[in-house]
């Protein structure tokens, strides 16, 4: 029998300067209850990472978002702000393992141009049907299967210690900027989400496709560095912008400062996104690389 999902939580601000999820909770908790509200399902909303929003910075001692293994929130030890923040959290939406939630929406921004994207870092029947669903009635979306082999318990997004759990990610939008359009394609994809969960609850789902393409997370890739750490160049003027847009090998990817390129050698096509993500620059990402997958309706 599948599991009906009695309650969901729409979390914002995981990343203090990704302001659409800030902006959007707020109003819908405050101004617009209705626009969140389903017969079948309660909703809650958090602003996650307080603090960091306040501070209109990603994070304050470290990334909110990478405190969620079963591993961290165990560990007493890890008690900086986010840390900590986390085994709060963790104890009003989970605890991870046996939680109390049954989905939750994270809701962040992305500098890259990956338009309306759903990010699903799990498997299983509920998230083939919303990837089809969400194609079916916002097909400008664009649906990354996010590590969805990695074991749950060792997931170290918020999103993963609720029974189900989905990030939408929107961009392109600067840090610490509000974006109109973004906060439309934020807002839409939410309100699908919702409704996707009511008819899944009442098993009203329309008549879907068989299948549906996605995006699945293949590796990162690192700005080239010297022997020093220092950069030596930047991600190449034909990859910018050009998020879920095809890599061959050969193509030009990273354009060095002395004027020569770096050419991406590999033998199959590749898809970037996060390319040239503002967040990432600490740690040197250059972009992330995925591969062209199909998910297949679960009753088909
Ligand atoms: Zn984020």
């Amino acid at each position: 029998m599948k599991n009906i999902i009695n309650n969901v939580a729409i979390v914002g601000g995981t990343h203090g300067n990704e302001l659409a999820g800030v902006y959007l909770v707020n109003y819908w908790r405050d101004d617009e209850p209705q626009f969140i509200a389903r017969s079948s399902f309660t909703t809650e909303t958090l602003l996650a990472n307080t603090k960091a929003i306040e501070l209109n910075k990603r994070y304050f001692d470290s990334d909110l978002n990478r405190q969620f293994s079963a591993e961290s929130l165990a560990d007493m030890s890890l008690s900086n702000y986010e840390q900590s923040r986390a085994k709060v959290i963790n104890q009003q939406l989970g605890p991870k393992g046996n939680p109390k939630s049954d989905l939750i929406i994270d809701l962040h921004n992305t500098t890259s141009n990956m338009g309306p994207s759903l990010l699903i870092p799990q498997q299983g029947e509920f998230y083939d049907l919303l990837a089809i669903y969400m194609h079916k009635v916002m097909p400008e979306a664009v649906v990354m299967l996010d590590e969805d082999h990695i074991a749950n318990d060792k997931h170290h997004l918020l999103s993963t210690i609720a029974k189900r759990g989905v990030i939408v990610e929107v961009g392109p939008v600067p840090q610490g900027v509000l974006k109109h359009e973004v906060n439309e394609q934020m807002a839409k994809m939410t309100g699908i989400i919702l409704d996707f969960v009511e008819m899944y609850n009442s098993d009203t789902l329309p008549q879907l496709p068989s299948s549906t393409d996605a995006y699945r997370y293949l590796e990162s890739l690192t700005l080239p560095v010297n022997d020093q750490g220092q950069r030596m160049g930047m991600v190449h003027k034909n990859i910018e912008g050009n998020d879920f847009k095809a890599i061959k090998s050969g193509d030009p990817i990273f354009a060095l400062f002395d004027g020569t390129e770096i050419n991406y050698q590999g033998k199959d096509i590749v898809y970037p996104c996060f390319i040239n993500e503002a967040a990432y620059y600490d740690s040197n990402l250059a972009m992330s690389l995925c591969e062209k997958v199909v998910i297949k309706h679960p009753q088909v």
